[in-house]
């Protein structure tokens, strides 16, 4: 014969209720994007392709301009025909200002 067993849920703030646990804060990233200027042939791809106007062009190639307001998209990494474009990410600091 099989027992009668009823189960409650846990009023708010009791043991095993939701409560108030906050789950950590995922670390926010920051980005910034290198060059190898040698193998840069100046084709304006990753300029046209950045969302953040990051790059500047001039005859001498594509030039990293605004490095704190890439988002970490990557398009230019993955459209550069030449692998010129390298984007590098680390946690940011506590309390530091993410784009
Ligand atoms: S996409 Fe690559 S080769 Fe073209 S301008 Fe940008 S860095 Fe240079
Ligand atoms: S990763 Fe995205 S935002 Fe950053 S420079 Fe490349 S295209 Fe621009």
């Amino acid at each position: 014969m099989k027992s009668a067993v009823t189960k409650t849920k846990p009023e708010s703030g009791e043991s095993g209720g939701t409560g108030t646990a906050r789950k950590p804060e995922k670390p926010r990233k920051r980005y910034r994007p290198f060059i190898i200027r040698a193998w840069c042939k100046n084709c304006g791809i990753c300029a046209a392709f950045c969302p953040k106007q990051v790059y500047r062009r001039d005859d001498a190639g594509a030039h990293v301009e605004k490095p704190e307001e890439c988002i970490g998209c990557r398009f230019c990494e993955m459209h550069c025909p030449d692998l010129a474009i390298s984007v590098q990410e680390w946690d940011a600091a506590p309390g530091e200002n993410v784009p």
